[in-house]
């Protein structure tokens, strides 16, 4: 009789079941895509600008250089590179004038949704997806990032920046256009708030960043994905999905508004491959993915930015959802193998 492996995160107190009984075979885990519907009419595609509130953020072509602009007096600009728009639905809403603080925090169980939650528009083609995508279109991208980063982490009523992408409409892309959004939210949410807490113990303990230790280690080991100059990427120890990566920068670096132009171009590379090993394995899943970054001072010695890639191959049920732990049915150690194997293109 075998054991299945119980595995602890890195940094979290989150444990995944480990269950490869099964014998499944990592392509097994390719699903039949469900088509999105394709609306008649895209509200992110060109020409329809008027679709959509006006842009906060355009990249417009001048040249050989980019032109950023925003969207005034009811008009839209024409041909863009990307657009960044407010979210119609937002879950999460600005300031309009100034009000006391204690309007936003009522009690510490209660406070106003107050923040901002954006869509970053992709490319102007529709289905200009990240593993397809031209790099330079895709280094305007992480550029877009990276501005709404530095703009909406510097309000004073901001804590948290999440930058994310749902894939497909299983992951929770309701619209099949390529794109990204950006919450920004009055309060740390708690993965987060414990990736700190644990890389602060771990700092004080050992005056380094344990990410930094992680990173050295899944880079010799069988966890690794693939490695250029600037980044490392690997299949997490206790991956909760199957396929699960994560890219990590290999200079100690907290938040992306760190990376140089070298290393956005990397950057874009490196997810571009990612993504392209995933789509050509297992049929252009579902997936999302999301930034972890920490945006203060203090927290700059210990945290290190990274990009958590969650490909969509199972369900989440009963056990799962009752009590936090996670079953899954491919070893991270398999995932690697399976995508350090097959080329993106
Ligand atoms: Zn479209
Ligand atoms: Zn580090
Ligand atoms: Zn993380």
């Amino acid at each position: 009789m075998t054991f299945n492996q119980v595995r602890r995160d890195y940094l979290l107190d989150r444990w995944v079941v480990i269950a490869t009984s099964r014998g499944r075979r990592p392509t097994d885990f390719a699903k039949q895509q469900i088509q999105q519907a394709k609306t008649a009419t895209c509200p992110m595609c060109p020409g329809n600008e008027h679709m959509t509130p006006p842009a906060i953020l355009v990249y417009l072509k001048s040249g050989k250089h980019v032109r950023k602009a925003e969207d005034k007096n009811g008009s839209r600009h024409k041909n863009w590179l990307i657009r960044v728009v407010p979210n119609l639905f937002p879950a999460f809403s600005p300031l309009q004038h100034k009000v006391d603080s204690k309007q936003i925090q009522k009690n510490s169980n209660l406070r106003a949704a107050v923040g901002h939650h954006e869509v970053l528009i992709e490319s102007p083609n529709h289905d200009e997806h990240p593993a397809n995508a031209a790099i330079p279109q895709l280094i305007h991208v992480i550029n877009g990032y990276t501005d709404r980063l530095r703009e909406l982490s510097a309000k004073p009523y901001v804590q948290y920046v999440s930058i994310f992408r749902n894939h497909g409409l299983e992951a929770g892309a309701s619209l099949s256009h390529a794109h990204s959004q950006i919450i920004a939210t009055p309060f740390v949410p708690q993965i987060i708030k414990e990736e700190l807490a644990a890389a602060q113990k771990f700092w004080k303990q050992n005056r380094r960043c344990v990410f930094c230790d992680i990173i050295e280690k899944e880079r010799n080991g069988p966890r690794l994905v693939l490695e250029n100059s600037k980044f490392a990427v690997f299949a997490p120890y206790a991956s909760v999905n199957p396929m699960e990566f994560w890219i990590f920068p290999k200079k100690h670096e907290t938040s992306l508004l760190e990376m140089t132009g070298t290393e956005v171009k990397t950057f874009a590379e490196t997810l571009k491959d990612c993504l392209g090993r995933l789509k050509c394995l297992v049929n252009d899943p579902p997936y999302n993915y999301g930034f972890h970054l920490a945006l203060s001072k203090q927290e700059k010695d210990y945290y290190h930015w990274h990009l958590e890639v969650y490909p969509k191959l199972a369900t989440w049920a009963g056990f799962e959802k009752s009590t936090g732990v996670y079953i899954n049915t491919m070893t991270p150690e398999t995932a690697a193998e399976t995508m350090r194997k097959v080329s993106s293109s």
